[in-house]
């Protein structure tokens, strides 16, 4: 028998378990854990909320979180609640798909000042994340800065600007429908340091700014090169640069109909952030792009901001004794191998890039890796006692554990609580969480 410890219960660790489940079948134990009673990580508190189609795949998940050999252990936080090397005396296996769930710091003076977040509070402010959801930024201003090119700064514009009738079948929280909804903003802000060939924003989620009620983007023709010049370009980023072009197309009387502008400021570097206790300003220096690189031309000016989002990329959070890659934010690991026995998978891997079927290969490759060590023997010795140890563990020092028969009972409460047109109203509350499971 092989006992595989997960510690995530986001896209990596499901597709991690699933690859496990496939190789081994009955051959395998496999226990996901999460620090939260609620499973899919990233699905629930990533993904945005008007997005419903994307977490669909978390059906995948329940898939393979109900066969019998695989175990949600929620509500036990490793690192925390139990160590890793505890963890190891009992698992073959040790598998970290933590994510990236910090934010990347934008190194500028100011960036402490009030009303600035980074989009792993911000967006887990309006999915409901327990850790974010008291965050309660102030919305009451008419300005935004968005610092980044990437689709978390769409996601961010996007959901600034929809009105209530806009949100209706997603899962935004209700907290954040409330806020969102009576802000007078009326211009957003998109910062790129680079140009329009640099970004990283695809065309699926570009065209969606297309479609919106209230808002509509906005790039100057000036930013963009020679249409000539998309030709070298791959594919998918020439028809994301086909969206900033038609944005640019977009007639003024058009803009005028709309109540919120979102503009594209391209080749601008944010340098500082301005204010007197909280954000009044985001100073930003003119760039060029010298071989692929943003160079500052030293030419400043400012963009009032009541509020900024930096979407600038993630960093996953250490954990005490595993070694840890401080410049790229993540385990330091040799294509998931961390140390004998302990691996990581998905982002906590490779960083925050891709999309979520990114995370497919990545945990079916790993368990192959798994597989071919535990075939040379690199694992010691066989006979660990797995999920049995681990629950005696748990029952020594008093670990409530959710189940997913838990979690499907919070989930149905969730469903009962939902707005009309709502899959669910999500508890934000741990306590509330662990409440609506019943006895
Ligand atoms: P990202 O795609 O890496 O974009 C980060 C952006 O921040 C880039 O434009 C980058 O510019 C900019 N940036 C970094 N440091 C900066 C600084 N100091 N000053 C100014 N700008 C800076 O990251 P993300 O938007 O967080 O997305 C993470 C991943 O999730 C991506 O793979 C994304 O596609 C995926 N995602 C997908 C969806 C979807 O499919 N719907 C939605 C959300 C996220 P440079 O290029 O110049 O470094």
């Amino acid at each position: 028998m092989r006992h595989i410890a997960i510690i995530g219960s986001g896209p990596a660790g499901y597709y991690t378990a699933e690859a496990a489940q496939k190789l081994w079948g009955d051959d395998v134990r496999i226990d996901i854990f999460d620090r939260l009673p609620v499973p899919y990580g990233l699905i629930r508190f990533g993904v945005a909320p008007d997005h419903q189609s994307i977490k669909g795949v978390s059906r995948r998940y329940e898939k393979t979180a109900l066969t019998d050999n695989v175990r949600f252990v929620g509500n036990v936080a490793i690192g925390e609640d139990v160590t890793i090397a505890e963890l190891q005396q009992f698992y073959d296996a040790s598998v970290l798909a933590t994510g990236a769930p910090r934010d990347r710091e934008l190194a500028v003076p100011g960036n402490d000042l009030g009303n600035v977040y980074g989009s792993a509070e911000f967006v887990g402010w309006y999915n409901g994340h327990p850790q974010f959801a008291d965050l309660a930024p102030d919305l009451s201003g008419r300005t935004a800065v968005v610092i980044g090119m990437g689709n978390v700064a769409l996601d961010v514009a996007r959901i600034l600007s929809k009105t209530r009738d806009e949100f209706a079948g997603s899962d935004i929280v209700n907290h954040a429908l409330d806020a969102l909804t009576a802000s007078p903003i009326e211009r957003i802000v998109i910062l790129g340091r680079r140009g329009p060939h640099q970004i990283s924003m695809t065309p699926k989620e570009l065209g969606e700014l297309m479609e919106l009620e209230q808002a509509s983007p906005q790039v100057e023709t000036s930013d963009l090169p020679d249409e000539a010049e998309d030709a070298i370009l791959e594919p998918g980023l020439r028809k994301s640069v086909a969206h900033l072009r038609s944005f640019a197309a977009i007639p003024h009387a058009i803009h005028g109909e709309k109540r919120i502008a979102i503009e594209f400021d391209f080749f601008a570097s944010p340098v500082a952030l301005v204010g007197n206790g909280r954000v009044e300003a985001v100073e930003v220096e003119r760039t060029e792009v010298v071989k692929g690189r943003a160079q500052g031309s030293g030419e400043t000016y400012r963009i009032p901001a009541s509020l900024v989002v930096t979407c600038i990329g993630y960093r996953t959070a250490p954990i005490e004794g595993v070694p840890f890659d401080e410049r790229m934010g993540r385990f330091a690991n040799d294509e998931g191998r961390i140390l004998d026995g302990l691996y990581c998978v998905g982002w906590a891997r490779r960083g925050p890039t891709g999309t979520i079927g990114t995370n497919r290969p990545d945990g079916f490759g790993l368990v192959e890796l798994i597989a071919a060590d535990m075939e040379s023997g690199k694992l010691g010795r066989q006979g660990k006692r797995g999920r049995e140890g681990f629950d005696e563990l748990a029952a020594d020092r008093g670990l409530d554990i959710v189940t997913f028969q838990d979690w499907k009972k919070i989930e149905e409460a969730e469903h009962s609580a939902a707005r009309e047109g709502s899959p669910r109203e999500k508890f934000i509350a741990i306590e509330q969480m662990i409440a609506a499971r019943g006895s």
